[in-house]
């Protein structure tokens, strides 16, 4: 394994994604181990170390997989011309999607800017291949060859904020397949019907294991696809609807691949000049800090903070809050997830930014915006979610979990919530602030350099 993080450009691993690797490499080394193998671990330029790998272990061949964030797809190929001039084959495989980007095109012969084609087109294509076993003992041993130690890398925090990551997750191969299996054993059939209900546990919390290669898509298709062969009509569309959003990672990863300069533009070129606001620090301090006064908004904020992680439902909730009623840019959003998530993935982080911003593949139209207390009423309607990562209004009567400024006096008194002591007021008001972010858009589209 060679750390390299100045190689991600712009978007180098953030905090909890480093937690993440650290333990991920630790249990990848003990398996390594137990196969009879060693994991060699450098630190620095890529090319460099690779070469000088190969150098001394007089290897013939590197194989690998595909990376498609454009910065270390840019350096791998690089790589490739550098061990081809000097003889070394270099075997490389798609081993982190489904079908190869390249793959699929519309009939005009163009990429791919809108989900359902693309989708419809997948089914058609892709077909499933059994995945091969992992190797059962290693017969190459590397001791001689240098190795540093995982906790010389700097990847913990100095701060003790990761005790929620701990609690929450157990990074490796054997812990995602573990996930897996208890996914499709117990919540898949739930799955059509429930994932989007923010305290019940129908997802499949596989996003990390998928995004550090602790499992594939493959694995993961084929493990579901053998559940449905069996399947009741129920569990059958659960099993449907699950690969239908495993393919839209998938998809995320086709829009990369094809528009690299999604990672810091947006892929509706219009959108580069949108007016958002230069900076509102206070707003999005009280984002980051789950303190927006809107309960469902900063409970998912408190999730993220505390687990690395946040529902989906949510993460669309307090993306729309950020980028439209508080008109700022999908990137400030997309760079605090980018630090927080331990599943941060610079193709599904930046595609659904811009979905929930309107300015991507297949976006939400502009004109969408998400109301959080209506979302909340429906999504949490007893507040479960809310008084999880809230625990300051459990004491809330039912009523107004989702409104708590609207609590009269006597009712805050009552259940020991004060407003603006215990629980912020609202930072923003919803309707004047709706309303601030569809003229701003309706100005936008009239203007003639924006059509
Ligand atoms: P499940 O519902 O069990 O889904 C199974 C798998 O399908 C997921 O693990 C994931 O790989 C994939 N998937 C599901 N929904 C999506 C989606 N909308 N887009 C792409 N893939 C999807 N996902 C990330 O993995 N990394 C990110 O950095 C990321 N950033 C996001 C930012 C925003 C603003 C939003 C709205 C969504 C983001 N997502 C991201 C997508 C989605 O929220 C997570 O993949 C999902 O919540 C992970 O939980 P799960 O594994 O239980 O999902």
């Amino acid at each position: 394994y060679i750390y390299s993080p100045q190689e991600h450009a712009q978007w180098p691993p953030g905090a909890a994604s480093r937690w993440w690797l650290h333990h991920s490499l630790k249990a990848l080394q003990a398996q390594v181990e137990k196969l009879g193998g060693k994991l060699v671990i450098r630190q620095g330029d890529s090319q460099n170390v690779l070469l000088e790998l190969i150098r001394h272990s007089r290897a013939q061949a590197v194989f690998s997989n595909y990376l498609y964030e454009p910065a270390l797809a840019a350096r791998d190929q690089e790589i490739s011309k550098v061990l081809h001039n000097l003889g070394v084959d270099f075997h490389r495989y798609h081993g982190s999607v489904l079908m190869a980007p390249e793959t699929l095109q519309t009939g005009s012969g163009t990429p791919f800017k809108v989900f359902t084609p693309y989708w419809k087109k997948h089914q058609q294509r892709y077909s499933p291949q059994t995945p091969l076993n992992a190797p059962r003992h290693l017969k190459h041993s590397h001791n001689r060859l240098a190795s540093v130690s995982i906790d010389r890398l700097p990847l913990l925090p100095n701060i003790h904020w990761y005790q929620g990551l701990q609690q929450h997750w157990r990074p490796g191969e054997q812990q995602a397949f573990k996930t897996l299996q208890r996914f499709a054993q117990s919540a898949l059939v739930g799955y059509k019907e429930r994932r989007d209900i923010p305290c019940e546990p129908y997802t499949s919390s596989l996003s990390p294991y998928l995004h550090f290669g602790e499992i594939s898509p493959r694995q993961i298709y084929w493990q579901i696809q053998q559940q449905q062969g069996t399947a009741k009509q129920t569990q059958y569309a659960s099993a449907e609807t699950f690969i239908k959003e495993l393919i839209w990672r998938e998809f995320a990863y086709y829009v990369l691949h094809h528009f690299p300069h999604t990672t810091d533009q947006p892929l509706d070129r219009r959108f580069r000049n949108f007016p958002y606001l230069k900076s509102n620090h206070k707003l999005l301090r009280a984002w980051q800090t789950g303190t927006t006064g809107y309960p469902l908004v900063d409970a998912g904020m408190r999730q993220l903070w505390h687990c690395g992680w946040m529902h989906n439902r949510v993460r669309m909730i307090v993306a729309s809050f950020l980028t439209k009623n508080g008109l700022m840019s999908w990137k400030q959003g997309a760079q605090w997830f980018w630090d927080t998530l331990v599943d941060a993935d610079l193709a599904s982080n930046s595609f659904n930014w811009q979905w929930c911003a309107g300015c991507g593949a297949d976006a939400a139209p502009y004109f969408r915006i998400f109301n959080p207390v209506t979302q909340s009423q429906k999504f949490d309607p007893h507040g479960d979610y809310i008084k999880t990562w809230l625990p300051e209004l459990r004491g809330l009567p039912d009523k107004y979990i989702h409104e708590p400024w609207k609590a009269p006096d006597a009712v805050q008194t009552h259940s020991k919530v004060i407003i603006g002591k215990h629980y912020p007021s609202p930072v923003i008001d919803l309707q004047p602030s709706r309303q601030r972010a569809l003229d701003s858009y309706r100005q936008f589209v009239k203007s003639p350099t924006n059509k």
